[in-house]
């Protein structure tokens, strides 16, 4: 076994401290990974504050990991030490089940292992996450980074950017289409940059008038301040599509009166419940769906997508001793628009 520096919440709540784990060996498939940066997410505040369900402690957060590959496995035919790669949301899958054969890893229905606060295939073995110095994968759900992208930068595609991307695509979202990003925070930014690359008309659907400048100089071809006391019945019915990023409750509903007829909104956004009305998806047979991250190939193709279009996240790196204060940052909205952390700055004892 490998002993790891790591940063962990010892129990629901509790703050991020050093924390030492153990990563396996590399198997004959397995890759070690030396991690540089890793993106922190909203869904690390949520397990790591037991919002979802009771969650595995301690917990090491992180699934938008990027790194070096320091060894490999004496069956890896994919990587070799020195590629610049990166590790999502998830590490593992049935590889058995219709979703994980249709590339669709994510919705895997014999046990997908999530890169932290899940259990390995063993059924016992708990997955530490990406506030740490290495990880061990399986070759098969490594991604390559494109080598022109800033790898601080890149990190947050891992996750804010396969989540976005997935359902631009899956929902065929076209040039031209009018796109409405709800959220501007580390998923909304991504979405605004990908909905943009892909030739959409965006629009940005804001709580308060704060982050105008910042949308349009993200991409956005609008915005709205959804505070503003007109802002949903000025808006009816403007728009092809509309993705739904925010993590607090909010009113469905009233977004939803904002398709075009025939039009989906998806939520990738997991607050906690609120209620829906059957009213505005009757009212214009409008369809509400939900997507969860993308699968390998996909990210895959995410990722080689913005090398293209050098489309990366707007970040605020910190050292690993910053996190407790940039979480509470994140929860009130004050992050622009994505913290990553140097793991170089974690201590190694
Ligand atoms: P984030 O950076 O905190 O962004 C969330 C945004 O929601 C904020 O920037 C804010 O945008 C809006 N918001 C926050 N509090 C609000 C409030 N009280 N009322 C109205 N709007 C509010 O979070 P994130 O990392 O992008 O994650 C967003 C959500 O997606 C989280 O629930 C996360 O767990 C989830 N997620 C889902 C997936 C998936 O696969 N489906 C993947 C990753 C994350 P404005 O200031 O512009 O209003
Ligand atoms: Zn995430
Ligand atoms: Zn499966």
């Amino acid at each position: 076994m490998l002993k790891t520096p790591a940063y962990a919440a010892a129990a629901p709540k509790s703050p991020l401290a050093p924390f030492a784990i153990e990563r396996r060996e590399p198997g004959p498939k397995d890759v070690l990974i030396d991690i540089r940066y890793c993106g922190v997410c909203h869904s690390d505040i949520h397990q790591g504050r037991d919002e979802w369900y009771p969650g595995i402690f301690p917990m090491v957060p992180g699934h938008e990991i990027v790194g070096t590959v320091a060894r490999v496995g004496t069956e890896v035919t994919k990587w070799k030490p020195g590629d610049t790669v990166g590790v999502g949301c998830f590490v593992d899958s049935c590889r058995a089940c219709d979703a994980c054969r249709d590339g669709e890893e994510q919705y895997c229905g014999g046990g997908l292992v999530f890169t932290y606060n899940g259990l390995e295939r063993d059924g016992k073995t708990p997955t530490y996450g990406g506030y740490s110095a290495h990880i061990t994968v399986d070759q098969d759900y490594v991604l390559r980074v494109p080598g022109n992208l800033p790898l601080d930068a890149a990190a947050p595609l891992l996750c804010a950017g396969i989540t976005t991307y997935s359902p631009l695509r899956h929902f065929g979202v076209q040039a031209g289409d009018r796109v409405a990003v709800v959220g501007l925070g580390g998923l909304g930014h991504m979405g605004v940059k990908i909905a943009r690359a892909m030739g959409a008309e965006v629009t940005v659907l804001s709580h308060s008038p704060r982050k105008r400048d910042d949308a349009l100089r993200l991409g956005a071809h609008d915005f709205v301040a959804t505070s503003a006391g007109d802002a949903f019945t000025a808006n009816a019915g403007r728009f092809d599509f509309i993705l739904d990023t925010v993590s607090a409750p909010h009113d469905y509903n009233a977004y939803l009166g904002l398709l075009k007829r025939d039009r989906t909104m998806v939520l990738v956004g997991v607050p906690e419940p609120s209620l829906l009305s059957a009213f505005p998806l009757v009212m214009g047979r409008r369809r509400l769906a939900g997507s969860l991250i993308g699968g390998i190939a996909q990210t895959q193709e995410m990722l080689d997508f913005c090398g293209q279009h050098g489309v990366v996240s707007d970040i605020e790196l910190i050292a690993v001793q910053q996190i407790n204060e940039a979480w509470d940052r994140v929860v009130a909205s004050d992050v622009r628009y994505r913290f990553v952390i140097d793991l170089a700055t974690l201590p190694r004892g």
